[in-house]
Protein backbone atom coordinates (compact mmCIF):
# COMPACT_ATOMS: atom_id res chain seq x y z
CA UNK A 1 0.00 0.00 0.00
CA UNK A 2 0.95 3.56 -1.00
CA UNK A 3 1.38 6.19 1.75
CA UNK A 4 2.21 9.85 1.29
CA UNK A 5 5.55 11.03 2.47
CA UNK A 6 5.48 13.68 4.96
CA UNK A 7 7.02 16.84 4.10
CA UNK A 8 9.82 17.43 3.53
CA UNK A 9 10.51 14.69 1.47
CA UNK A 10 8.94 14.50 -1.96
CA UNK A 11 5.77 13.07 -2.19
CA UNK A 12 6.02 10.09 -4.48
CA UNK A 13 2.22 8.91 -4.24
CA UNK A 14 1.36 11.89 -6.51
CA UNK A 15 0.72 10.35 -9.99
CA UNK A 16 2.51 12.41 -12.28
CA UNK A 17 6.02 11.97 -10.88
CA UNK A 18 5.30 8.40 -8.83
CA UNK A 19 7.01 6.12 -12.01
CA UNK A 20 10.29 8.46 -11.34
CA UNK A 21 10.32 8.06 -7.55
CA UNK A 22 9.52 4.22 -8.26
CA UNK A 23 12.31 3.94 -10.47
CA UNK A 24 14.54 5.53 -8.45
CA UNK A 25 13.29 3.11 -5.55
CA UNK A 26 15.13 0.77 -7.49
CA UNK A 27 18.42 3.10 -8.32
CA UNK A 28 17.13 3.89 -11.99
CA UNK A 29 16.72 7.28 -14.01
CA UNK A 30 14.09 7.28 -15.29
CA UNK A 31 12.05 10.44 -17.58
CA UNK A 32 9.30 10.42 -19.77
CA UNK A 33 9.27 10.09 -23.46
CA UNK A 34 7.27 10.62 -26.10
CA UNK A 35 6.61 7.65 -28.48
CA UNK A 36 5.95 9.48 -31.70
CA UNK A 37 8.53 11.78 -31.48
CA UNK A 38 10.86 10.86 -29.30
CA UNK A 39 11.19 14.11 -26.79
CA UNK A 40 11.60 13.57 -22.97
CA UNK A 41 8.33 14.74 -21.52
CA UNK A 42 9.98 16.71 -18.39
CA UNK A 43 8.53 17.91 -16.35
CA UNK A 44 5.84 15.57 -16.50
CA UNK A 45 2.57 16.00 -18.42
CA UNK A 46 -0.11 14.29 -20.07
CA UNK A 47 1.41 15.03 -23.19
CA UNK A 48 4.10 15.61 -25.16
CA UNK A 49 4.95 19.52 -24.78
CA UNK A 50 6.89 18.97 -28.53
CA UNK A 51 4.28 17.38 -31.05
CA UNK A 52 1.18 16.65 -28.18
CA UNK A 53 1.30 13.18 -28.15
CA UNK A 54 0.09 11.08 -25.39
CA UNK A 55 1.75 8.36 -25.50
CA UNK A 56 4.76 8.19 -23.01
CA UNK A 57 7.09 5.89 -21.91
CA UNK A 58 9.54 6.07 -18.78
CA UNK A 59 12.66 5.63 -20.49
CA UNK A 60 15.91 4.41 -18.31
CA UNK A 61 18.73 7.14 -18.81
CA UNK A 62 22.41 6.58 -18.29
CA UNK A 63 22.43 9.17 -15.12
CA UNK A 64 25.63 11.01 -16.84
CA UNK A 65 24.80 15.01 -17.18
CA UNK A 66 26.45 18.13 -16.45
CA UNK A 67 25.77 20.99 -13.99
CA UNK A 68 23.54 23.78 -15.21
CA UNK A 69 23.14 25.90 -12.07
CA UNK A 70 23.14 25.42 -8.67
CA UNK A 71 22.56 27.14 -4.74
CA UNK A 72 24.13 26.17 -1.83
CA UNK A 73 21.73 26.73 0.49
CA UNK A 74 23.70 27.49 4.18
CA UNK A 75 20.36 28.89 6.32
CA UNK A 76 18.20 26.66 7.28
CA UNK A 77 14.72 27.56 5.64
CA UNK A 78 13.08 24.53 7.62
CA UNK A 79 13.96 23.30 10.47
CA UNK A 80 14.14 19.58 9.28
CA UNK A 81 17.21 21.23 6.96
CA UNK A 82 19.49 22.52 9.58
CA UNK A 83 21.48 19.64 9.96
CA UNK A 84 22.49 18.75 6.02
CA UNK A 85 23.83 22.14 5.63
CA UNK A 86 25.16 23.33 3.81
CA UNK A 87 23.90 21.55 0.82
CA UNK A 88 23.90 22.18 -2.60
CA UNK A 89 20.63 22.25 -4.90
CA UNK A 90 21.17 22.56 -8.41
CA UNK A 91 19.93 21.65 -11.94
CA UNK A 92 21.62 19.09 -13.85
CA UNK A 93 20.98 18.64 -17.86
CA UNK A 94 21.12 15.75 -18.91
CA UNK A 95 23.55 13.76 -21.42
CA UNK A 96 20.95 12.16 -23.42
CA UNK A 97 19.46 15.83 -23.61
CA UNK A 98 20.60 18.87 -23.05
CA UNK A 99 17.55 20.46 -22.88
CA UNK A 100 16.50 18.54 -20.28
CA UNK A 101 17.27 19.82 -16.51
CA UNK A 102 16.57 18.02 -13.45
CA UNK A 103 16.45 19.92 -10.08
CA UNK A 104 18.43 17.82 -7.40
CA UNK A 105 21.14 17.80 -5.19
CA UNK A 106 24.68 18.06 -5.55
CA UNK A 107 26.84 15.42 -3.13
CA UNK A 108 30.20 14.54 -2.45
CA UNK A 109 31.83 17.84 -3.70
CA UNK A 110 32.49 21.04 -1.47
CA UNK A 111 30.56 24.10 -3.22
CA UNK A 112 33.82 25.53 -4.04
CA UNK A 113 34.87 22.57 -6.43
CA UNK A 114 31.20 23.45 -8.59
CA UNK A 115 31.76 24.63 -11.89
CA UNK A 116 29.32 25.23 -14.72
CA UNK A 117 29.11 22.31 -17.64
CA UNK A 118 31.07 20.46 -14.87
CA UNK A 119 30.12 16.69 -15.70
CA UNK A 120 27.94 14.75 -12.75
CA UNK A 121 26.49 11.47 -12.58
CA UNK A 122 24.20 10.12 -10.82
CA UNK A 123 23.97 8.48 -7.31
CA UNK A 124 20.99 7.42 -5.44
CA UNK A 125 20.84 8.11 -1.59
CA UNK A 126 17.88 7.78 1.27
CA UNK A 127 16.88 11.22 1.81
CA UNK A 128 16.10 11.41 5.74
CA UNK A 129 15.26 14.38 7.88
CA UNK A 130 14.96 14.46 12.01
CA UNK A 131 11.78 14.15 13.17
CA UNK A 132 10.23 13.19 9.80
CA UNK A 133 9.24 9.49 10.09
CA UNK A 134 10.73 7.27 6.45
CA UNK A 135 12.85 7.77 3.82
CA UNK A 136 12.87 8.38 0.31
CA UNK A 137 15.31 7.14 -2.01
CA UNK A 138 16.27 9.78 -4.68
CA UNK A 139 18.20 10.28 -7.52
CA UNK A 140 21.25 13.33 -6.71
CA UNK A 141 24.36 13.76 -8.44
CA UNK A 142 28.10 14.12 -7.40
CA UNK A 143 31.28 15.22 -9.70
CA UNK A 144 32.27 12.69 -12.20
CA UNK A 145 35.47 12.82 -11.26
CA UNK A 146 34.35 11.60 -7.75
CA UNK A 147 34.95 7.85 -7.62
ZN1 LIG B 1 6.26 14.13 -28.93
Amino acid sequence: METRAEFPLPDVAWEPTREFWSAAARDELRLPRCASCAAFAWYPGERCRSCGGAQLAWERLSGRATLFSWVVVRHPFLPQFRENLPLVTGLVAVDEDPRVRLPTRIVECTPEELAIDMPVEVVFRDLTFPGVAGHVRAPLFRPLAAR
